[in-house]
């Protein structure tokens, strides 16, 4: 993380890996020593901070308006794996989620942790990933993975690897549907 970068108001309650200096999403799941393991989300959380209307990244209650963030997959599906967040909480992780932020960076298919349910991380990561802003949403379990289905977006916001690997957000504009 860019240690000029000042984090959103909502997250700054969050605990703060030692390790990489990184807050740790409410979502993310644990390894058994109790260690933050950021490729994983923990699906159970998910499905729980998602019923109470709260940010599957700061915890906080969500606004009026929602943020997904997928690859183009999850657009064309109308569906995601990742909980519903805040749009300033979703535009951070794309700067400091290392899963997103560096193309390079892979998820672990290690699942150290048990009783959790893996969500993207068999997944081939997008070149891009699209933000879908919306309303609201309904909770799924497919699989044993959360499946959140959000209502029509008003906006979708891009972002694409630079050459040099960095996840930016990209000009393009989507008109409503
Ligand atoms: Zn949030």
């Amino acid at each position: 993380m860019d240690p000029a970068r000042e984090l959103p108001d909502l997250m700054r309650s969050l605990p703060i890996d030692r390790h990489r200096g990184l807050p740790i999403p409410a979502v993310t799941a644990r390894h058994p020593d109790g260690g933050p393991d950021f490729s994983t989300v923990d699906g159970r959380e998910a499905l729980r901070l998602a019923a109470e209307g709260r940010c599957g990244i700061c915890g906080n209650p969500l606004d009026s308006l929602v943020a997904f963030l997928g690859g183009p997959g999850a657009v064309e599906a109308g569906a995601y794996h990742d909980p519903p967040m805040h749009e300033s909480c979703a535009e951070a992780s794309t700067e400091m989620c290392p899963h997103l932020s560096r193309r390079d960076m892979r998820r672990l298919t290690d699942r150290r942790s048990t009783g959790v349910l893996p969500t993207t991380g068999t997944e081939e990561k997008p070149d891009r990933w699209v933000m879908w802003i919306c309303r609201g949403f309904a909770a799924y379990v497919v699989d044993g993975m959360p499946l959140f289905r959000p209502t029509p977006y008003l906006r979708l916001r891009t972002f694409a690897y630079t050459d040099d690997g960095h996840l930016r957000e990209t000009p393009s504009t989507t008109p409503r549907p």
